[in-house]
């Protein structure tokens, strides 16, 4: 078995998912984020959610990932929470042939549709006389990228919202999402309209319970005690 299969069989079993990799001259590269049920019943069953109920989800991303990776202390790992870390979205969606820029704004992926989070970038150097002797990273490099909004005709995500926070692609009134969020919590209950019209990743969307999480960390960001 590959130490990229081992890597990634470690990353599941923590909750996590590799979203894609690719192999270079330098080594393999790893998309690794979340979705769904799985990571949210690690996040809560963590020691995490009790003691640093401020940001159990970046703490248990935090030590989880290490923790799965001890395996390869030579593993280089950036979290997208590090204040030193790269916009996710130009990263990725330029590295990656399975993560694209959906018009909303938001990465998007084949299974997962809107419905998965970016956790951290993992790199993996390849053995100095690998890099000699093999160069099947090249074929990789050339995977075709996924697209999908390219060709969505109808574009329901950007209509869906009762506010109108999305009128143009990659386009997001902030302000009119927040303001209408504040009055109309149930908007966010299931975790946006917008995202949800989008026909990708339908399977995978928020928990009842995550969407709840994060709509109240949301609205108590925006002031709101309610
Ligand atoms: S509904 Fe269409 S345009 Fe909107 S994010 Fe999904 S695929 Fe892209
Ligand atoms: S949460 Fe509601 S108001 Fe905000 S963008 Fe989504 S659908 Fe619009």
């Amino acid at each position: 078995m590959s130490r990229g299969v081992t890597l990634t069989r470690a990353l599941e079993s923590a909750g996590f998912l590799v979203l894609d990799s690719r192999e270079t001259a330098a080594g393999t590269e790893f998309a690794v984020g979340s979705a769904g049920q799985t990571f949210w019943d690690a996040v809560t069953a963590s020691p995490e959610w009790h003691a640093n109920p401020n940001d159990p989800v970046d703490a248990f991303t935090r030590r989880a990932i290490k923790e799965a990776l001890a395996g390869y202390p030579e593993a280089q790992i950036t979290f997208v929470f590090d204040a030193d870390a790269p916009n996710f979205v130009v990263l990725w969606t330029q590295t990656f042939a399975r993560i694209a820029q959906s018009d909303l704004g938001l990465m998007i992926h084949p299974e997962y549709g809107l419905w998965m989070a970016a956790r951290a970038h993992v790199v993996l150097p390849r053995a100095q006389e690998a890099i000699v002797e093999d160069d099947s990273h090249k074929s990789l490099i050339n995977k075709l990228q996924f697209d999908p909004c390219a060709s969505c005709r109808d574009k329901p995500c950007l209509s869906a919202c009762p506010v109108g926070a999305f009128t143009a692609p990659k386009t997001f009134d902030f302000q009119a999402c927040a303001d209408y969020l504040l009055r109309n919590p149930r908007c966010f209950s299931a975790g946006c309209d917008a995202r949800a019209s989008c026909p990708y990743g339908q399977s995978w969307q928020l928990p009842p319970d995550q969407a709840h999480y994060h709509q109240n960390r949301f609205r108590k960001a925006l002031g709101s005690k309610s």
